[in-house]
């Protein structure tokens, strides 16, 4: 389990956002049977903001939240920090599954992100919220069509040809970028979720850390939450945001897998390393292969470079040892100094992964379960920042029976269909990433299998 790429000798096996100063001491966890009118599950974005929203429509209710772990600890500790407005995985994949919708999918998106942005500030959530803009890269010919339909779909975008993209960020690798001003803000993660913790508290939300919930059942008319600890929860209603983590609804189980994504981060860039990329701004930047990176400036100065690899493990399993992948630490430190030829000599102070809850539509789904009394939200399929907000508005308007402008989306009322069990789901990952990469090998040409799953909407991706 030793990385081989000498820039990576003294990164330390650990998500960096997880790993600066100000991280909050563990709440208790719950020792006593307790009631509520909602309880939460999960203490990651989904749960922290379906918390702090339940508040904010009735004060009055009275909300407990419970997380396993730590507030944060999962993916919405140790992300990229991309807070995307598409709450749809992006454009294309919403516009080619919901055609009739995705004006309204667009528009709902950008009002979550600017709610998001309000939210912040009311509470005076410290996370670093930024809205410098992205930009998208081609680094590969095939791509450069691409680019000119991003372009078209949408008013606010800016092409760049190689000169215009090589003046905002400098990388050999850049062929041209499309710009976009507004469509992703960028947060420090950890700092998002502990931030958000605060504010739920600060409304009266009850957290438990450190409390696993085994299991639910009906109990009158509402629910028993029981916990590890024996512990219980009786909850009118009951919102689970438990993302890539097996869900206490067994029947949702087989609709999404998780898949890791790995990250690294650089230590702080001097003054000349930064002139030398030429990258004055914080701009968000993603490539447009299949297996695509992400790259980032953070508040102090460090490149943060993750993605291409998305790993699936035979059997579905959450495993911490998963966290730590090696050959794609090598791989992705390779491929930062081939984009960044000028940075040789930088070394990375972090080396991460973290679960993706991935489904076959690559964006979230919704649901109920035991008669309307809990809800579900999940299969972000890697774009949860900002989406999480949206599912958490969703959770609460299908518990409270509200007839809402989202639950009247045919996005939230179908599902993705289901991955098969073992071998097949493994099998069939494998042989996509295989193929994914293969495609990125060969201009962009996608096989037989890939085709025959674009022609059955269905697909894997992180
Ligand atoms: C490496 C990486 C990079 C990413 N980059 C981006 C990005 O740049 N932009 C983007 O939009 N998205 C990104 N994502 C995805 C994004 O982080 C997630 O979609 C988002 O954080 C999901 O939030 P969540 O609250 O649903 O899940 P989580 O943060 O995983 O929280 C779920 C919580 O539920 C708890 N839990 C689960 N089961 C139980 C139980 N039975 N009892 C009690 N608690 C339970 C867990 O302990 C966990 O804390 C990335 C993910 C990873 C891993």
């Amino acid at each position: 389990m030793t990385v081989d790429h000498e820039a990576l000798r003294d990164a330390v096996p650990t998500p960096f956002w997880l790993d600066q100063p100000g991280r909050p001491a563990p709440r208790p966890a719950l020792d006593a049977d307790t009631s509520a009118d909602l309880c939460v599950v999960g203490g990651g974005y989904s749960g922290l903001w379906t918390a702090i929203l339940a508040k904010e429509r009735d004060p009055d209710r009275d909300v407990v939240l419970l997380e396993g772990n730590r507030i944060g600890w999962a993916a919405s500790g140790r992300n990229g920090g991309f807070c995307a407005a598409s709450i749809t995985h992006g454009h294309a994949n919403g516009a080619d599954r919901w055609p009739d919708e995705i004006e309204t999918l667009d528009r709902l998106g950008r009002e979550n992100l600017d709610a998001i942005e309000d939210a912040l500030t009311r509470y005076g959530v410290d996370c670093d919220f930024v809205r410098p803009g992205s930009i998208a890269v081609a680094t590969e010919p095939h791509q450069l069509e691409w680019l000119r339909e991003m372009t078209d779909q949408s008013p606010r975008a800016t092409y760049l040809d190689r000169d215009a993209m090589r003046a905002e960020v400098d990388s050999p690798t850049f062929l041209a970028g499309v710009f976009e001003p507004d469509d992703t803000a960028l947060v420090d993660p950890a700092r998002l979720a502990w931030g958000l913790a605060d504010a739920a508290e600060a409304l009266g939300v009850r957290l438990h850390e450190g409390t696993h919930v085994s299991g639910l059942s009906s109990a009158g008319a509402g629910l028993e939450v029981r916990t590890d600890s024996g512990s219980v929860v009786r909850a009118g209603r009951v919102a689970l945001g438990t993302n890539a983590f097996p869900s206490p609804v067994r029947r949702v189980r087989m609709h999404t897998v998780p898949v890791y994504d790995y990250a690294l981060m650089t230590e702080p860039l001097t003054a000349g390393q930064r002139e030398a990329i030429g990258w004055r701004g914080r701009q968000g930047l993603d490539d447009l292969t299949n297996q695509f990176h992400y790259f980032r400036v953070t508040e102090d100065g460090r490149i943060l470079w993750g993605g291409y690899d998305a790993i699936y493990h035979f059997g579905r399993q959450v495993r911490p040892s998963y966290d730590q992948r090696p050959e794609t630490f090598d791989l992705l430190a390779r491929q930062f100094f081939t984009t960044f030829p000028q940075l040789e000599g930088l070394r990375f102070s972090h080396r991460w992964g973290g679960a993706i809850d991935t489904c076959t539509r690559f964006c979230a789904f919704y649901g109920t379960a035991y008669a309307g009394r809990a809800a579900y939200a999940l299969g972000f399929t890697g774009l949860g920042v900002g989406a999480t907000r949206f599912g958490a508005d969703v959770m609460l308007d299908l518990l409270d029976g509200v007839d809402s402008e989202r639950t009247r989306l045919e996005m939230v009322r179908t599902k993705p269909l289901p991955f098969p069990p073992e071998p097949f789901a493994w099998a069939g990952i494998e042989l996509t990433r295989r193929s994914l990469a293969a495609a990125d090998r060969h201009q962009g040409d996608r096989n037989l299998w890939l085709r025959t799953l674009d022609r059955l909407g269905l697909g894997f991706d992180s």
